[in-house]
Order: C-alpha cells, then structure tokens, then sequence
C-alpha cells in the first residue's frame, strides 16, 4: 500500500489516498464531501457522480427498451461492466451554474462500445444524463463510507477545446478568469450482449438507469397520427370548393403511399 497526496478537482482541498494496485481508489473528499476517482494517469482527483442503479435494473431496462427475446436464451447478456466515464463541463459564468447549464464535452472516445460522444455541437444524446447528473454537490451522491466501487475509470485521452487533459487540468487551477473546465466522471454500465450468434455493445447510464445512444425505433403511432392529421389538412383546405370530393386528393395520396410502403417493406 502506498500513499500519495492529491487534489481534489471539485474544490482544490489536498487529501492523500492509500492505493492498492489492481483496485480503483475512491476516496471522499475532506472538505466538500464527493466522492472522487483516480486514475493511475491524473495526479488529481476527479469527482464522481455516484452509479443508483444496479446492474440488473439496467439490463431489464435495455431488454425492455430494445424489445430482446429473453425466452429461451435468444439474448445472452456475456460482459457487463461498470465504467467510469470522464467528461469536461464547463459552468456558464452568467449564473445558473449549479443547474445543469453550460457545456459538457467527453473526454474518452466510447463510441466502439456504444456511447456517442457529447461535443460543443452535440450536447444531448438520447438517454445519457451527465449534464444534470454532474451538478455540484449532492445531485452527484456519496458512497458510503468505506465502500468502494468494483469499476474502471477510462483514461481523460480528449481535452476540451483541443487542449490536452493535462492542459485544461492546469488552467483550471491556474484561475485566468475564463470559465474553467472541470473534469467529472459518470457511470455508465458498458454491456455485451449476444442476440442470435450476433454480438451488441450498448451503454446503459448508471445513474438513471436508461439505455443511452442510438435514436429510439420509429414510433408508428407517432408517424401516423401525423399522417392523419396531415391528410385532413389537405381535405379541409378542399372543403369549400369541392365539397365532399375534396376527400379524393386525400384517398389518392393514401392509396399511393400504402402501394410505395408495402414495395418498399418487401424490399
Ligand atoms: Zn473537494
């Protein structure tokens, strides 16, 4: 066991953790309470926003979302881990700071198994609530005491606005004024799963519980609520001159459509 001193990225205090080798230091910060992380390659501590929910929670919850044969061993879930994702969130300096606002960028590249990266561009992906789930203080939770975490922390290999970590790591601490980047990592649960011999990687968020990534199926209801209401536009705008043959352009729409729907699905 050796023993280091560090910093705490969330507030500055210095702390010193014990690491063993092989297992992933989760200490609380003395003086404003997070839970932090380090890995083996940052000589500071990142705060953690703590994973809620458990394991088999978010494969139930991945299994219902992407509709996967359970019965009979059609879907094998083979790998699961709990990964320790690092993002840079930078808080708008014109107030609601602690809301969630301001810009989140990643800070690994997971993309291979499953989770789109957030950039200056894209600041929402569809399940992933590292924005609200990273606010300071106790929206992030606590471990508690003593408890440690079986996941892996993922290297900081991207910095925020082309600076490397250790870049924006050090002008964070040197306060120029500009608004600082701050490292934080979120929970995701990284799964393999095998589906008919083929193998899925999909992320499911470990705070939330919620399947992160690829747009949700078509909902159908959706589509054709909006064709109905699409099609009774173009009947009533017909209505005053034609009368009840304004039906027609409708029905002839309709009827083109359902012909061009069904050669398209026999593909
Ligand atoms: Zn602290």
């Amino acid at each position: 066991m050796m023993g280091r001193l560090a910093r705490c990225l969330a507030c500055g205090a210095k702390l010193k953790i014990e690491e063993q080798p092989g297992s992933l230091a989760t200490p609380a910060c003395p003086m404003c309470g997070l839970t932090l992380v380090g890995p083996a390659s940052l000589s500071d501590l990142a705060p953690v926003a703590v994973p809620r929910a458990t394991l088999e929670a978010c494969w139930a919850s991945l299994a219902k979302e992407r509709r996967l044969p359970l019965q009979g061993g059609a879907t094998e879930l083979r790998e699961a881990r709990l990964l320790l994702v690092p993002f840079w969130k930078r808080d708008d300096p014109t107030g609601g700071g602690g809301s969630g606002a301001g810009l989140v960028v990643s800070g690994a590249d997971l993309l291979p198994i499953g989770l789109p990266p957030l950039t200056a561009r894209r600041q929402n992906v569809r399940g992933l609530g590292v924005r609200t789930g990273t606010r300071t203080g106790d929206a992030m939770g606590r471990l508690p005491g003593g408890a440690s975490l079986d996941a892996i922390a993922v290297d900081a290999t991207l910095g925020p606005d082309a600076l490397t970590p250790q870049e924006a790591i050090e002008a964070g601490r040197a306060g120029s004024g500009a608004p600082a980047w701050r490292l934080v990592y979120y929970p995701v649960w990284a799964m393999c799963y095998v589906l008919f011999n083929k193998e899925h990687h999909h992320v499911v968020d470990a705070v939330t519980g919620r399947p992160v990534g690829p747009a949700r199926r078509v909902r159908w209801s959706i589509v054709s609520a909006l064709w109905a209401a699409a099609m009774l536009a173009l009947f009533l705008s017909g209505l005053p001159w034609l009368g009840w043959l304004a039906a027609l352009p409708a029905w002839a729409v309709s009827v083109a459509v359902m012909k061009g729907a069904s050669r398209w699905q026999r593909g």
